[in-house]
């Protein structure tokens, strides 16, 4: 028998394709961080409107439909200026809140003839004056859609420049005579007339078009008003609105959060059987919905080779050599392209007894 379980192992090393790197996964016991933290110089703290916990000071207007486009913390490297949102520059930059920024505030930003520093010769970007939507601080990180929508636009903004606008973008159209845009991407997932789900990885935020960095330029725009954009934020200064196309404030729940979602975190146990110390009992799960799996064996000369994978969490037996060590490496993506990966602990195979038969 365990002749017959040594020639199915070495029949199956030569069906196996061609091994991928054991450096693509990280060793036993490793994960990769679930999110990349990343922010400006001089942008280090983070504030009530983008760590998903806080309050934008506003209840949320009866059309509220939005959750934050992406999920883990990020801080906005970029205000909606309600003074006002048309890219030109009149020389004060208006917040959500009411908070005004000016020559007189911080001084001209030194590297940015458009904004106006937060602390004096501050290098930060967040004061841009006719900025017309929200910039966060991602680098190249999964980008959530905010709400359900159909994606309108899928593409280059404009498909003849690369470094013009908002370079590789998306836009959603919510039903509701909103939509959404994310621009500055290195990647898009999905592609023109497509439905998406609120929390769906529709692209990877990047620095395509006119950006000084990686970051993703996020905007809320109404479709019947020659795309006027429009503050998802609202309005809660102690003085009268001086933009007069706000809609209110439309986080649900009148604060920004993210998506309600199961995130993925995988999770592999690997066991030899008491019986039979060859046969090692592999099983992966993770939350999330929708969940499809790729496993690999890692072997102790470092090769890893792709074992099993199916839709659902799952368990199989792994027949190795004695003398040998194993470990095996499962990564996920969830049915709203959400990834993640871990390894099992490391499994020796021992050596037979003299006089066992083999
Ligand atoms: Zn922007």
């Amino acid at each position: 028998m365990r002749v017959l379980v040594f020639a199915v192992t070495f029949l199956s090393l030569f069906l196996w394709g061609t091994p991928v790197q054991a450096s693509q996964a990280q060793p036993p016991g490793q994960k990769a961080g679930k999110y990349v933290r990343w922010y400006y110089p001089g942008q280090t703290s983070y504030g009530p409107v983008e760590d998903g916990g806080g309050n934008t000071g506003s209840p949320p207007s009866p059309g509220a439909f939005l959750t934050l486009p992406f999920m883990g913390p990020h801080i906005v490297t970029s205000l909606f200026d309600h003074c006002y949102p048309d890219y030109g520059t009149n020389g004060t930059i208006c917040r959500y809140d009411g908070t005004q920024a000016s020559a007189k505030v911080g001084g001209p930003d030194p590297g940015f003839d458009a904004g106006y520093a937060q602390t004096p010769a501050g290098h930060d970007y967040l004061y841009y004056d006719g900025h017309d939507g929200y910039d966060y601080a991602l680098t190249y990180e999964p980008v959530a859609a905010a709400a359900p929508g159909v994606v309108i636009l899928a593409n280059w903004l404009d498909p003849n420049c690369h470094t013009c606008l908002s370079g590789q973008t998306i836009e959603i159209n919510h039903g509701n005579g909103l939509l959404t845009l994310y621009g500055h991407l290195s990647k898009i997932n999905v592609t023109k007339g497509q439905y998406v789900s609120r929390g769906q990885v529709i692209g990877i935020s990047g620095m395509s078009g006119t950006a000084t960095g990686p970051h993703l330029h996020f905007g809320v725009y109404n479709i019947h008003r020659s795309q006027t954009p429009v503050d998802p934020y609202g309005w809660s200064g102690s003085y009268p609105d001086p933009y007069s196309w706000d809609e209110g404030n439309l986080w649900l729940t009148g604060s920004p959060r993210f998506a309600g979602i199961a995130m993925p975190n995988v999770s592999v146990t690997a066991a030899p059987e008491a019986d039979d110390p060859t046969a090692i009992d592999v099983a992966w799960s993770s939350p999330g919905s929708g969940n499809r799996y790729s496993v690999y064996a890692v072997f102790q000369d470092g090769t890893m080779k792709p074992w099993a994978g199916n839709a659902g969490a799952g368990s199989a037996v792994f027949h190795g050599r004695p003398g040998q060590s194993y470990w095996f490496w499962a990564s996920v993506t969830t049915g709203l392209g959400w990834t993640s990966a871990n390894g099992s602990p490391v499994v020796a195979v021992p050596h037979l007894n003299h006089g066992e038969a083999s």
